[in-house]
């Protein structure tokens, strides 16, 4: 894969927040406050913007710049957090022209790892780690069984889809939703909604 096939990807992850806009906003509306699909939509609209507009040397250079993007225009606790995914991902790829499965799953680990040190989230917390670390774990068996990327990327929607059906009764710890306390419990957690959506991205455009 190379910076197209990442582009195709965040593509596909905008056109799927888009469609699931509502959703997103009516998930934070229970345990928040009703902004998860509209501040995601919007940073990655703009992010569509930017890989129509501009021109990128190497895969990293494409999630470096959709780091950035997220960065500056989402806001919120899930800006700074998926602006570092992101970014994090662009700086374990370095400077290689091409991304193959285990590099992908590489850059993956790491993005997990950088929302991990930016937000203190535990698995559990009601967060979107409870989305992302399965699927992660899921990514790398996979790819270690000696399964393709394709395959690979389905189990891993399977084990986030598992992740977000699983923060439905837990207590928030981290973010907004742990003003509730309690009353957290009974819903799905956005942030949890939102990467799963990613990985289903990854699903349908990737290779
Ligand atoms: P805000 O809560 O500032 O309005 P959003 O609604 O866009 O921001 O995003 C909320 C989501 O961010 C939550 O559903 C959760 O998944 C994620 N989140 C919040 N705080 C953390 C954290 N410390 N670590 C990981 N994820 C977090
Ligand atoms: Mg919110
Ligand atoms: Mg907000």
């Amino acid at each position: 894969m190379g910076g197209p096939e990442l582009a195709a990807w965040l593509r596909e992850f905008a056109r799927l927040v888009a469609a699931n806009k509502d959703l997103l906003t009516a998930l934070d509306a229970a345990i928040g406050d009703a902004d998860h699909g509209t501040n995601l939509d919007r940073g990655m609209q703009a992010v569509v913007k930017v890989l129509d507009a501009e021109e990128f040397d190497t895969p990293a250079a494409v999630l470096k710049r959709t780091g950035m993007t997220l960065v500056s225009t989402v806001g919120g606790a899930s800006g700074p957090l998926y602006g570092t995914a992101f970014l994090r991902m662009s700086t374990a790829l370095g400077e290689e022209q091409s991304v193959d499965a285990p590099a992908f799953a590489k850059a993956l680990r790491a993005a997990l790892d950088g929302v991990v040190a930016r937000g203190k989230a535990a698995p559990g917390d009601k967060t979107m780690v409870d989305a992302l670390q399965p699927a992660v774990d899921a990514l790398d068996a996979q790819l270690a069984a000696g399964q393709f990327l394709a395959g690979a990327l389905q189990e891993a929607v399977r084990a986030a889809e598992q992740g977000r059906a699983a923060t439905a009764p837990l207590v928030a710890r981290k973010g907004r939703a742990s003003y509730l306390g309690e009353r957290s419990a009974g819903h799905e957690d956005p942030g949890a909604a939102s990467v799963t959506l990613l990985l289903a991205a990854a699903a349908t455009a990737l290779p």
